[in-house]
C-alpha cells in the first residue's frame, strides 16, 4: 500500500467547508458588530417585557450578529463583547412556550408520505410489521428491523452458503439461530458477543447452524460493530489473522468509515483518502457559540429517521448517548404569522393523502399496463388537483403547497423531477419507530467512527485505473496502489465526472449515473442568546404565498433539547433550495428573521438578534454537489443496484447513500452501504485467492511472456513502450502499446496496462513531452481505453502472438516460446 505521507490530523479541518472555494464574496458576509453598549442584561428582565402586545418589545430588524455560509471561517465566534443583542430586546426567555393555543399535532417530518393509513393502499412495510407481530417472535422482529426476510435468506446469505440446501428444512432453524444471535448481541451491544456466547443460549438440535450464522452476522456487520470500548479494540485486526491485501478508499463519510473499519477486521490493509480537511462528508456538525451561547448544528445528515433496526442508534447506544425523539407536533402557520386554522389544517392533508393514493392508483394501472412510462410525480399530482378541485382557496392552496415542499425535502428534488413510478420505491424497507436527534451531533460518531484509522485528508481523488493486477488511485500528486478501490464520492461528484477512471466505467454504470437524481436541501442554523420559541415543540412550519418559493423556510427544527443551546435551523427546499444559494446569507437571515418575528411577535414574545447564522451551500460543494439522492422521472430503484455494482472484475467497488437501493437519501443507507461493500470485498478477496492459486502458474507465464517481449520494445518515451506489427509498416498497423504505472515505487511493483493502437498513434504519443500530456491526448483525444493483461482483446492477443512469433524465427526459435 503506498502511504508516502502520514495522515493528518482531522482536528485540523476547515469547520465550514459545505460550499466550495469559489464561493461568491458575499457569502463571507459577517456583519458589523454592534455597539458594547448594547449589551443585554442576562438577568432576568421585568416580566411586562413579555406581555403580549407590549409594543416595548417590539423586535427589530437590525441583524447585527455573524452570518455566514458554511464554508466561511469568518463564522467563528465573535467576542463576546462585539456580538450583542440590543438593549430593546432585553426580554426574559418565555417559558414554556406560544401562549395562544397551537395548531394541532402533526406526523410532519422527513417521512415520504403520510398517507398509509388511508384507505385502499396501506403501506407495505406498516403491514409487513402488523402481521409480523401476529406471526412472529420478538426475535424475528428484530430480524426484520435490521433488513432479514420473515422467512427466506438474503441474497448474501445464499452467495455464502449459510445452509447446504436453500429452501429445506435446515434453512428455517439456520433463521431461528441468526434471529437469535442477532437478538442477543442488540439486547447488548456494548459486549463483544463471542461465538461461545452464542452457543450458550441455543437450543442442542440448533447447534450444528450456530457456526455458519454466527460467522455470517460477524463478517456481514451485523453483530459486533460500532464504537463501544469492548467492540472498537477488537475490530481494529484481522479476526483470523489472515492478511488479505489492501483496499484503497475514497471517502471518508459513513460509508468510507464503516467500510474502512470492517475491512480492517476482515485482514485487510486500507487506507482512506479524503478530500476534505475533516470525516463525515455529508454529516457536518458546526460549533457554534457566542455572547455564553453554545450548540451544535448538524449542518448535513441530521435525522435518524426511524429508530428500530437503526445501526446508528447502536453508535448512539455504545457512546452512551440518550436519544431525543423528534415530537410529532408540527404548528403551520401563515405568511402573516396568524396560526393555521385546524380545521383546514386537517381538510388540506387529508386531500393531500388523498391526491397521492391516486396517483398510486394511477401507477399501478400503468405499471401494470403500460410498463415503461414514467411522469413527473408533480405533474400526475397537480393533474388530479385540478380534476378533484382540491384546494382552490388560496390558503387551502397554501397548506397543499407546504405539503409538497415537505415531499420535496425528502426527497432533496422539486416535484417536477420526481418519478412518479418509482419515487418511494424504499417504502417497504423504511426503519420503523420513531425519528430522533442524537444529543451533542452527530460528528460525535463520526469522530468515534474515524479515531485510529488511517485517514489521509485533503486529497482529492482526480483518478482510478484499474486492470486485473489492481488499481491505482491518483490524489493530490499522489499515487495510492492497492489489490482493490472502494469508491464511496456522492452522487453528484459521480455526475461531476471529477474522478476519471481509466478504463471508463460500462456504459450501464455510466446511464444509471446520469439517470438517478441527486437533489439539493439548504439550511440556515441560527444560535440565538436564548430559547423564545418554547420548549414543547421540535419542529413548526410556514407557509408561503408564491408556490415557487414554497420550500423557503417552510420548516423550522429546534434543537434547543439536543445541541446544547437555543438553536433554530430552517430548512430550504425544492426549487428555493437552488435560489437560495445566489443569495446573500444576510438576506437569507434576514428573511429567516421577517417570518419569526411575524409568529413571535403578535403573541407578545420579541426575537433577538441572533448571536451567529450560518447557511449551507451543498449544490457549491465540491465534495457533494448536492444533499442527497431521489428517483428522477426514467430511473427506478434498479439505479441504485447499477452503481453499487463493482467494475473491473472485482477491482472497483462502490458504496455510498446512493448505492442503497433500501435506504437511500440517509445516514443508515450509507453506513449499511459500506458494511455491504467490506462483505462483498471480503467475498471477492477469498474467491480470488482460492482461483489464484489454480492460476497462479498460467498467469505468471503469460504476464512474463509479455513482459520479456516489452524488454526490447519497437519504440519507448517515458512510461510507455510499443511493440510495431512485424508485418507492417503500414502507418495504420496496429501497435501494441504498454503503460507503465508507479515505476518510481518499486518496492510496491508497478502496474501495467494496454492498448491496442495505430502505429501513427503510437508515433505521434512519442513525439509528446512527459507522460500526464500524453495520458491525456490518449484518453480525452484519442478515446483509447487501457486494459490489464487479461483485458488485451482477440486482435491484441493475436499482434502478441505474431510479434513472439516473428522474434522467435528472428533468434533461431529458440528464445520466445
Ligand atoms: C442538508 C442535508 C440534510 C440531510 N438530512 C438527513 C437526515 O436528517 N437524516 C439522514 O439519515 N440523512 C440525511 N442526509 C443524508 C445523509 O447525510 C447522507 O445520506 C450520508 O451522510 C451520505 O454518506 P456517504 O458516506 O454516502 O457520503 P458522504 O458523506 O458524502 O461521503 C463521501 C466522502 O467522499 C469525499 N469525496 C468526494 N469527492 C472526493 C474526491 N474526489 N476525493 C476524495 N474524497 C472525495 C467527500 O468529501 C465525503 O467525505 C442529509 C444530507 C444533507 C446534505
Amino acid at each position: 500500500m503506498e502511504a508516502t505521507d502520514t495522515p493528518q490530523d482531522p482536528s485540523d479541518s476547515n469547520p465550514n467547508d459545505v460550499i466550495s472555494d469559489d464561493s461568491l464574496p458575499e457569502t463571507d458576509a459577517t456583519l458589523s458588530p454592534i455597539p458594547p453598549e448594547n449589551h443585554p442584561n442576562d438577568s432576568q428582565p421585568s416580566p411586562e417585557s413579555q406581555s403580549p402586545g407590549n409594543p416595548s418589545t417590539a423586535p427589530q430588524t437590525t441583524l447585527e450578529a455573524p452570518i455566514s455560509d458554511s464554508l466561511d471561517e469568518s463564522s467563528e465566534p465573535v467576542p463576546e463583547e462585539t456580538v450583542d443583542e440590543p438593549a430593546q430586546n432585553r426580554v426574559n426567555p418565555p417559558e414554556p412556550g406560544p401562549t395562544e393555543p397551537g395548531p394541532p399535532a402533526r406526523k410532519r417530518r422527513r417521512r415520504k408520505k403520510f398517507f398509509t393509513e388511508l384507505n385502499g393502499n396501506p403501506s407495505v412495510a406498516k403491514g409487513r410489521r402488523a402481521d409480523l407481530a401476529k406471526e412472529v417472535d420478538i426475535e424475528a422482529l428484530i430480524a426484520v428491523s435490521v433488513g432479514f426476510p420473515v422467512d427466506s435468506l438474503t441474497e448474501e446469505e445464499i452467495e455464502a452458503n449459510v445452509v447446504p440446501t436453500v429452501g429445506g428444512s435446515e434453512q428455517a432453524n439456520y433463521i431461528v439461530v441468526r434471529n437469535h444471535i442477532l437478538a442477543r448481541w442488540r439486547s447488548n451491544v456494548s459486549v463483544w458477543l463471542t461465538r461461545e456466547h452464542a452457543l450458550e443460549s441455543i437450543r442442542s438440535e440448533h447447534k450444528g447452524l450456530v457456526d455458519s450464522a454466527y460467522r455470517f452476522l460477524l463478517e456481514h456487520g451485523y453483530i459486533n460493530f460500532g464504537v463501544g470500548p469492548a467492540i472498537k479494540e477488537p475490530k481494529l485486526r484481522s479476526f483470523d489473522g489472515v492478511e488479505r491485501g489492501n483496499v484503497v478508499i475514497v471517502g471518508a463519510g459513513l460509508a468510507g468509515l464503516m467500510a474502512a473499519r470492517q475491512l480492517v477486521f476482515l485482514g485487510f490493509k486500507v487506507v482512506v483518502l479524503e478530500g476534505r480537511a475533516r470525516p463525515g462528508g455529508r454529516v457536518k456538525t458546526k460549533k457554534m457559540m457566542g455572547d455564553g451561547a453554545e450548540a451544535a448544528a448538524d449542518l448535513g445528515g441530521s435525522v435518524l429517521t426511524g429508530i428500530n433496526g437503526n445501526p446508528l442508534g447502536v453508535l448512539a447506544r455504545q457512546l452512551g448517548l440518550p436519544l431525543h425523539k423528534v415530537r410529532d407536533i408540527c404548528p403551520l402557520y401563515l405568511p402573516d404569522g396568524k396560526a393555521v386554522d385546524s380545521e383546514i389544517d386537517s381538510r388540506v392533508e387529508v386531500s393531500f393523502n388523498k391526491l397521492l393514493d391516486r396517483v398510486c392508483k394511477l401507477r399501478q394501472t400503468m405499471i401494470e399496463e403500460v410498463k415503461s412510462v414514467d411522469v413527473a410525480l408533480g405533474t400526475a399530482l397537480e393533474a388530479f388537483r385540478r380534476v378533484y378541485g382540491v384546494a382552490k382557496d388560496p390558503q387551502e392552496r397554501m397548506l397543499l403547497d407546504w405539503h409538497l415542499a415537505n415531499l420535496e425535502y425528502a426527497n432533496a428534488s422539486l416535484m417536477s423531477n420526481l418519478s412518479m413510478a418509482y419515487w418511494d420505491q424504499d417504502d417497504p424497507y423504511e426503519m420503523g419507530g420513531d425519528h430522533c436527534f442524537i444529543p451533542g451531533g452527530n460528528e460525535t460518531f463520526i469522530r468515534a467512527l474515524a479515531e485510529d484509522l488511517p485517514i489521509f485528508y485533503e486529497r482529492t481523488v482526480e483518478s482510478i485505473r484499474y486492470g486485473t493486477d489492481g488499481v491505482l488511485v491518483y490524489a493530490g500528486g499522489q499515487e495510492f496502489r492497492g489489490d482493490m478501490v472502494l469508491c464511496t464520492v456522492p452522487l453528484g461528484v459521480l455526475k461531476k465526472g471529477s474522478i476519471e477512471f481509466v478504463p471508463e466505467l460500462p456504459q450501464r454504470k455510466r446511464d444509471a449515473i446520469q439517470r438517478l437524481g441527486f437533489g439539493l436541501l439548504n439550511k440556515v442554523a441560527i444560535l440565538f442568546p436564548y430559547n423564545f420559541w418554547g420548549g414543547d415543540i421540535d419542529t413548526f412550519g410556514h407557509l408561503s404565498e408564491d408556490p415557487s418559493m414554497r420550500g423557503e423556510f417552510f420548516l423550522f427544527y429546534s434543537y434547543s433539547s439536543v445541541s446544547g443551546g437555543p438553536l433554530l435551523v430552517a430548512l430550504v427546499a425544492g426549487d428555493a433550495a437552488i435560489r437560495f444559494e445566489l443569495m446573500s446569507p444576510v438576506e437569507s437571515v434576514r428573511r429567516v428573521l421577517d417570518i419569526l418575528r411575524a409568529i413571535f411577535n403578535p403573541k407578545g414574545i420579541a426575537v433577538p438578534d441572533p448571536i451567529q447564522a450560518v447557511c449551507t451551500r451543498w449544490g457549491k460543494d465540491n465534495f457533494a454537489y448536492g444533499s442527497y439522492s431521489y428517483v428522477a422521472v426514467g430511473s427506478s430503484g434498479d439505479d441504485y443496484d447499477l452503481l453499487a455494482e463493482s467494475v473491473g472484475d472485482g477491482r472497483v467497488f462502490f458504496a455510498g447513500e446512493a448505492t442503497n437501493k433500501q435506504y437511500p437519501a440517509t445516514m443508515h443507507g450509507a453506513f449499511l452501504s459500506g458494511m455491504r461493500e467490506a462483505a462483498n470485498i471480503f467475498r471477492v478477496a477469498r474467491r480470488r485467492s482460492l482461483s489464484s492459486a489454480d492460476k497462479l502458474n498460467d498467469v505468471t507465464e503469460e504476464v512474463d511472456d509479455l513482459n520479456k517481449l516489452f524488454d526490447a520494445p519497437d519504440s519507448t518515451f517515458g512510461s510507455f513502450s510499443v511493440l510495431f506489427d512485424p508485418g507492417s509498416n503500414d502507418i495504420e498497423a496496429k501497435s501494441l502499446l504498454r503503460v507503465k504505472f508507479g515505476v518510481d515505487k518499486v518496492e510496491l511493483g508497478c502496474l501495467c496496462l494496454y492498448a491496442l493502437i495505430s502505429r501513427k498513434r503510437a508515433m505521434e504519443l512519442g513525439g509528446i513531452d512527459g507522460d500526464g500530456n500524453r495520458m491525456k491526448v490518449l484518453n480525452q483525444e484519442s478515446g483509447v481505453c487501457l486494459v490489464g493483461r487479461k483485458g488485451l482483446s482477440d486482435a491484441a492477443k493475436s499482434l502478441v502472438t505474431c510479434i513472439k512469433l516473428a522474434r522467435s524465427n528472428q533468434s533461431g526459435g529458440n528464445q520466445v516460446q
